[in-house]
């Protein structure tokens, strides 16, 4: 079965191309059209731009969709009810699930009458205990507006998981885990017995471990005194948190972990961009090995994780136990993008 995994942006759609018949799956073809808005005049366009590329017959299409809200569990087959649900919780991602709409109406209209499929990177968390995704505020902000921990990166998480599975020879419903994803955007997830019980990042993904330009966790008085001391408004802040904080706004030099890498032994600021960031990811591990009483490996993926044994071995060092495993694990959030398709395709054809 041939399926083409979308992952749309604002101004570009990531493609890949599987087959999934094959054991191991096969990638067919892979590939990104930039600059749609500029170069490329609409999401249509870059489709059929995509559609041209790979220039095969296609069984099946597999949709990355960021916000999946209080309503997706798990993948589903995407139908007029799907699309209006995913609508709904625009307003709980309004940079990421608009591309995904635009994507999904467009190509369900270009490459009709097969099976189109949505991932939520937020449905990992779905089943999380109420105790980690609730936050001590007052509860009808979460029957108003429905705030609470969503979780992000859950695609990755999950892959990254049954992975580590494999490669430790033990059921998923044998281990207790903790899989961090560390790239430009960084979140870490305590896995107990295949199924997410606690993640860093929140509400948005602003929530958790510094990132390239994140803050991550900070004390929410602070934004008031900014916006007071700066006299910005607090969209000004929040662009702060977002895309000058983490590791560029400490080291003042640069988002790129490679980069700050080459500069730490001259640099106090880029070496305190990095103690903070190793510093808080060793925490959540504490944290997440008492929620869990123990751990039988922490997981590491992403640009950082996949890449870079010597900040890991920095964080792991005097935080993990002799008995619990480090393993680096490329994700591939596409090949789990396209196995859920896979999955819910044949199901569908039984029905
Ligand atoms: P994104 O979250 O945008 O998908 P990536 O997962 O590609 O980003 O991660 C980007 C981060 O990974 C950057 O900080 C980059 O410096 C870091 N990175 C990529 N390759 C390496 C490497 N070989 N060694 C160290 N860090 C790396």
């Amino acid at each position: 079965m041939i399926i083409l995994v979308l992952n749309s942006g604002s101004s570009s759609i990531k493609y890949k191309l599987f087959d999934i018949s094959k054991d191991p799956e096969k990638l067919l073809n892979k590939g990104l059209v930039e600059r749609i808005g500029l170069k490329i005049p609409s999401h249509k366009q870059a489709l059929e731009d995509i559609l041209n590329k790979v220039g095969s017959k296609i069984d099946a299409v597999g949709h990355r969709v960021v916000h999946g809200g209080d309503r997706f569990s798990k993948s589903v087959l995407i139908d007029d009810d799907v699309i209006r649900a995913i609508e709904d919780f625009t307003e709980l991602a309004p940079l990421h699930n608009p591309p995904s709409l635009l994507t999904i109406s467009e190509s369900r209209k270009i490459i009709s009458g097969i099976p189109h499929v949505a991932v939520f990177d937020t449905a990992f968390y779905y089943d999380m205990p109420e105790c980690a995704y609730f936050y001590a505020i007052p509860y009808r902000f979460y029957e108003k507006y429905k705030i609470r921990k969503y979780g992000f990166h859950g695609t990755s998480h999950r892959y990254v998981s049954e992975q580590a599975s494999g490669i430790l020879k033990k059921p998923l419903n044998k281990l207790k885990l903790i899989t961090c994803h560390l790239g430009n955007g960084c979140s870490i997830t305590a896995v107990k017995n295949g199924k997410a019980i606690d993640t860093s990042m929140g509400f948005t993904p602003l929530e958790g471990l510094v990132m390239g330009t994140r803050s991550g966790d900070l004390d929410p008085a602070i934004i008031p005194y900014i916006m007071e001391k700066e006299n910005i408004d607090v969209n000004a802040v929040m662009e702060t948190l977002n895309k000058k904080s983490g590791l560029l706004g400490v080291s003042e030099l640069s988002n790129d972990m490679r980069e700050l890498m080459k500069e730490k032994g001259k640099n106090k600021k880029v070496k305190l961009a990095l103690d903070i960031f190793i510093y808080r990811i060793k925490k959540y591990i504490g944290a997440y090995t008492g929620v869990m009483s123990g751990c039988d490996a922490v997981i590491f993926t992403g640009g950082i994780g996949e890449n870079n044994p010597d900040i890991v071995k920095e964080i792991c060092k005097g935080v993990i136990s002799k008995d619990t495993k480090t393993l680096m694990i490329p994700t591939d959030e596409e090949l789990m993008i396209a196995c859920d398709t896979y999955r819910i395709t044949v199901n569908s054809q039984k029905k």
